[in-house]
């Protein structure tokens, strides 16, 4: 069974739950019982994609070559 992780936005605090994957979308409520809580990336499936170090992508910038945006990658 999958985990999902939680983040509750009453008191900030991040909890891990088990739960089939039907299930990842529905509401969790947190260890101290509030349930304004959101779900994070899942803890199991990380795909590569790291936020906030550099600049993976090589963007280029300046726009004139096209092809990106033009051809239906970005829709
Ligand atoms: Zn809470």
């Amino acid at each position: 069974m999958p985990r999902y992780e939680y983040r509750c936005r009453t008191c900030g605090d991040t909890f891990e739950l088990s739960r089939p994957m039907s299930e990842s979308a529905a509401p969790a409520t947190c260890p101290t019982g509030h349930d304004d809580t959101v779900k994070l990336l899942s803890t199991v499936a990380v795909t590569g994609t790291s936020p906030a170090s550099g600049t993976p992508a090589p963007a280029p910038s300046g726009g004139g070559g096209g092809g990106c945006c033009g051809g239906g990658c970005c829709g």
